[in-house]
């Protein structure tokens, strides 16, 4: 064992980073199988004081129309991204954690005994740590969890665009004050919450009329255009907009994230999605997320380190942002 110098890892020395890192920045290899399993072995703590972004799970998955499972999707992605911690981030030239203070802050409690509680606890959760000035990337939990999310995004920041990786438009018309994982952008959209002019959906490939004037990249568009194409039309639409990135990891082939609750077939590849985030470097952004991963479907925990090595992208993208500018 040597040290870091050598071009040899010394990562038998260091175990239980989540609890014992020193620094909450840069990179340390711990070994990929072993220790307390925070997100990226980043602290695992609720001590805000200099936090840049927290990441936080939400293992909510009672909104779902169809399978289900997402309450363990935070959990798997933490699992999975141990895989990735020893690392700086690929294809980027800041490393997020060289750039930003980012701590697991743990998941979202919520009482299931009382469902119609849930909401406005979720909601909360994102109020106390917007509240302290940092910035969040949830790990879902099914995709309904986006709407008390960005509801108190929207209560500090104003309306966001979204910038919405999908194969579902999550924008179905519903009666009243009905609400799942397929009808919530309705009603964030009804309420104020987003600002459409600057809003995309990239990666749709179901069918809904209903486009709210939104502007859509169906999944055929961006598969038979270049990813250059891809990042233009995104960046043309959001400009300067601050905006809130909510990616469904449904948005992805089946192939390569199988582990989802309503997978479709005809979507992105796992490394075209992540050069498109890449492209993205310099987005005004809010506020992040990562969405729908359904472990008991997953296989070889492929959807699982799809969601990890994105959620990792977001964070870089959050590091790039050119808020204020
Ligand atoms: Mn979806
Ligand atoms: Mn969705």
């Amino acid at each position: 064992m040597t040290d870091d110098n050598s071009g040899f890892h010394d990562e038998f020395g260091k175990i239980d980073l989540a609890l014992t890192r020193e620094s909450p920045y840069g990179t340390i290899a711990e070994p990929t199988y072993s220790g307390v399993t925070s997100f990226m072995r980043r602290r695992y703590t609720k001590v805000l004081d200099g936090v840049d972004v927290a990441v936080t799970g939400v293992p909510f998955d009672l909104a779902t129309t169809s399978r289900p499972g997402t309450r363990l999707g935070p959990r798997a992605i933490r699992a999975a991204s141990t895989m990735l911690a020893w690392d700086k981030a690929w294809g980027w030239d800041t490393d997020p954690f060289d750039a930003l203070n980012v701590i697991d802050y743990g998941d979202c409690v919520f009482d299931p005994g009382r469902p119609e509680s849930i909401s406005a606890a979720l909601e909360s959760h994102f109020t106390r740590l917007l509240d302290a000035d940092v910035a969040t990337l949830m790990l879902g939990g099914d995709h309904f969890c986006t709407y008390p999310a960005l509801k108190a995004h929207t209560q500090k920041h104003g309306p966001l665009a979204l910038v919405h990786f999908d194969a579902h438009s999550d924008t179905w018309r519903a009666a009243n004050s009905r609400i799942d994982h397929g009808t919530m952008f309705f009603h964030a959209l009804e309420e104020g919450l987003v600002d459409r002019k600057h809003s995309v959906q990239v990666g749709i490939r179901t069918n809904n009329p209903d486009t709210h004037g939104l502007r859509i990249l169906d999944a055929d568009w961006v598969n038979e255009h270049t990813t250059q194409a891809v990042v233009e039309a995104i960046r043309s639409q959001v400009g300067e907009a601050p905006c809130y990135l909510t990616f469904d990891i449904d948005c992805l082939d089946p192939a390569f994230a199988p582990g989802t609750g309503t997978p479709v077939v005809g979507g992105l590849d796992t490394g075209r999605a992540r050069r498109i985030l890449r492209g993205l470097s310099g987005i005004n952004v809010y506020g992040m997320d990562i969405m729908e991963v359904s472990p008991p479907y997953d296989v070889s925990e492929i959807t699982a380190l799809a969601a990890a090595s994105i959620s990792l992208d977001l964070l870089a993208l959050y590091a790039t942002r050119n808020a204020g500018t």
